[in-house]
């Protein structure tokens, strides 16, 4: 199971509005517990005192970006799907496919709080007008998929979700589809091909599935953080979430921030928005008993390396990205100093390349050309000129070259450990033969 690490005691619906009611024992919250501590409020108020548009503008105005990654306006999302009169009602989904490498906050929040989800979901689905929600979960999330299967069953007998969502005569019902645990059914247009029964093989954009969607209707995508981020904003109001960092960021609300690899303390923390990754990273404790820090990485594999010297940023999209990187999902990778980037890159790549659906000849041809050309760095076998090729090839990978943001994710670590750690790379072509390699990754891992 995903952790928390603050405890309960610590937690206030106003600081802590994801994680607040979570038990330290990492039980699930279940229907009357949760409906005791304001669960389903935000329905409440937004059915009787808000119109879908009204709703929109509000998620808008509060400045919630999209947490899966990508960072985009959720409101301006939701602004986007086509609404009016005369137009079919379409779908909202949840991509809950969370599978970026380092990311396991989503889990938590699905595990051991699936009600919150379901909230955050009937309010989007109310904002856009939707008739059936669906929440597209990893196949591998057995927990999730149990816990979230029984806050369905109590959400409906409840009255939440059916006919006449709480009496207001708009229905509105969610189902949950397990995936077969593909990366790629996390991006978005995979994901509708998937949830349509066909191949998960990206679709162009535009149209976006605000537009054309699921079953060819308006269809809203968003992280399961997102969706639970709303609630607040409807209890708390927007200036809340909008100052949820106290000018620490220009993003609004809370973010649960985390931490893997050889730290103390791996695990998550919710924190506002902009929080440094240096107080992240004494929270997990400091790196383990004679390491230090290399490198780092904000948001999962398929965001850039960066270095102890960036530590003092506010981690959120805009401060992350003018560093060169992104913030990504918000959980950090900490690499240490024993450790290898050339064997790093070639870890990531491999996953890359064994995730790529195939459609795109730079992703499904480029991706293990890479890893072939790092295995050989690896083992001090490579070639003058290799490196080049790999910084070549980041740029084919990179945004625009592809259908999708498969391959431009996959160049980004690799473009920046390069960048960061040339003289590793370097290390690969001119190293004599036999000659032994820092704490390499073993292949496959
Ligand atoms: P994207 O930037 O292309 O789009 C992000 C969202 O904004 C999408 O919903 C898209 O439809 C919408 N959007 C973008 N431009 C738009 C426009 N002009 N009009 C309307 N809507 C628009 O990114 P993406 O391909 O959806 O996702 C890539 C991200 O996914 C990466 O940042 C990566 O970090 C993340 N990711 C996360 C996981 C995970 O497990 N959480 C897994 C894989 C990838």
């Amino acid at each position: 199971m995903s952790r928390i690490l603050q405890s309960a005691s610590e937690r206030r619906a106003e600081t802590h509005p994801l994680t607040w009611r979570l038990h330290d024992d990492q039980s699930p919250v279940l229907y009357d517990e949760y409906r005791k501590t304001e669960g389903y409020e935000s329905v409440v108020k937004a059915l009787s005192n808000y119109t879908p548009e009204s709703l929109t503008d509000e998620v808008k105005e509060a400045n919630l970006r999209g947490r899966g990654g990508a960072g985009f306006s959720a409101g301006f999302k939701w602004s986007l799907t086509m609404k009016g009169e005369g137009v079919p009602r379409g779908y909202v989904v949840c991509n809950a496919d969370e599978m970026e490498p380092g990311t396991f906050k989503d889990r938590l929040l699905m595990e051991q709080q699936p009600h919150l989800l379901i909230e955050g979901m009937i309010l989007s689905g109310f904002a856009n007008r939707a008739k059936q929600g669906y929440i597209f979960l990893r196949g591998e999330y057995h927990l999730a998929a149990e816990s979230i299967r029984r806050a369905l069953a109590d959400a409906r007998a409840n009255g939440w979700l059916g006919a006449s969502v709480n009496g207001s005569g708009w229905d509105f019902d969610i189902a949950l589809h397990t995936g077969a645990g593909r990366y790629i059914c996390g991006e978005e247009t995979a994901l509708i091909n998937s949830l349509e029964g066909k191949r998960a093989n990206p679709r162009a954009k535009p149209p976006f599935p605000g537009q054309s969607g699921a079953w060819g209707l308006p269809t809203v995508v968003n992280n399961v953080e997102t969706l639970c981020s709303v609630p607040g904003i409807i209890n708390h109001g927007v200036a809340w979430f909008q100052n949820f960092s106290g000018g620490a960021s220009a993003d609004g609300g809370s973010k649960i921030f985390g931490v893997s690899g050889k730290v103390k303390n791996p695990g998550l923390w919710e924190l506002p928005m902009g929080t440094t990754g240096r107080e992240i990273l004494e929270r997990a404790g400091g790196m383990r008993d004679g390491l230090s820090l290399k490198s780092w990485l904000p948001g999962g594999g398929s965001t850039g390396f960066l270095l102890p010297e960036h530590l003092d940023l506010g981690i959120d999209f805009d401060t992350i990205g003018k560093a060169g990187s992104r913030m990504g999902t918000g959980l950090l990778t900490v690499v240490a100093d024993n450790q290898s980037m050339v064997s790093l890159a070639r870890n990531l790549e491999e996953f890359f390349a064994r995730e790529s659906c195939g459609w795109c000849t730079p992703c499904r041809d480029g991706l293990p050309w890479s890893v072939k050309i790092l295995r050989a760095l690896e083992a001090g076998e490579g070639e003058p000129g290799d490196i080049e090729l790999l910084e070549q090839m980041t740029l084919d990978l990179g945004p625009g070259r592809t259908f999708c943001a498969h391959a431009p994710g996959a160049a980004m670590p690799l473009a920046s450990a390069i960048h960061h750690f040339r003289d590793e790379f370097e290390r690969g072509i001119t190293r004599p033969k036999g000659e032994a390699h820092a704490d390499p990754i073993p292949v496959g891992s």
